[in-house]
């Protein structure tokens, strides 16, 4: 056994085509789970109307993305929708130092790169109830002109195809009930033996002295 020391934090990524339901999952995921903090990634896209800066995002120019690509201060990094994406190394590794769980909520090929560096990751892959539902929502959303929509739509088809290399599949179709079974899956990680080394180390100890 360790030595009683602090448990790491559990990096939980969520995945989605765009439209899904990701964010609105995500919100309350944060909201229902108060040792789970959100990883602000960085991005060379727009606000969009209410987004706040260092909260959904880190708004960059594209030129000071590239720099950061250069220093390497980026776990991953993606080219998505023509703007680019990364989670940097800053925005993991000080939260799950101080014992404190992250929700990365990235694309396929970014969570690919996470499980790679952190294989003891867990991921979970939101998908819509239909093909028809996901371009409706797209729509609903309300702020992409029709041609972006129609790419969003063939990029999320594509996408979708990736959730079988993924841990967990949660269809989004009622919405209490998706958000329901997404803190399910981060309950039931928590509480893994092989995720408790430190708290099992103390709980003997404590019982042996006792
Ligand atoms: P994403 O972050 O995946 O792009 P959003 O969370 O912005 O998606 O949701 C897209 C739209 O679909 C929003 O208008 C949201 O209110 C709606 N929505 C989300 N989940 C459901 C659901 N289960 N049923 C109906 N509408 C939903
Ligand atoms: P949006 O522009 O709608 O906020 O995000 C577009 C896509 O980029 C979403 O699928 C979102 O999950 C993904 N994304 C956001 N941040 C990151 C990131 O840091 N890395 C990667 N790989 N994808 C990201």
């Amino acid at each position: 056994m360790s030595n009683g020391a602090q448990d790491k934090g559990l990096i939980f990524v969520v995945s989605a085509p765009s439209g899904t339901g990701k964010s609105t999952i995500c919100r309350r995921l944060l909201a229902a789970c108060p040792d789970l903090e959100f990883s602000v990634s960085h991005t060379s896209r727009m606000p969009r109307p209410g987004e706040v800066d260092g909260k959904d995002y880190h708004f960059i120019s594209r030129a000071d993305f590239d720099l950061r690509i250069a220093r390497g201060e980026f776990v991953e990094w993606v080219e998505n929708y023509g703007n680019l994406y990364g989670t940097s190394a800053q925005a993991i590794d000080g939260v799950l130092e101080r014992g404190k769980d992250l929700l990365l909520d990235i694309e396929p090929r970014g969570a690919r790169a996470i499980k790679e560096r952190y294989p003891d990751a867990v991921f979970v892959f939101v998908l819509p109830p239909s093909l028809d539902e996901l371009l409706k929502r797209l729509e609903k959303r309300g702020h992409e002109s029709s041609d972006v929509i129609q790419t969003r739509f063939a990029q999320a088809e594509r996408e979708l195809r990736e959730v079988l290399w993924y841990d967990y599949a949660v269809f989004n179709e009622d919405l209490e009930t998706a958000i329901r079974q997404t803190v399910a899956v981060y309950w039931a990680e928590k509480s893994k033996i092989s995720r408790l080394r430190g708290k099992m180390d103390r709980f003997f100890k404590f019982s042996q002295e006792g």
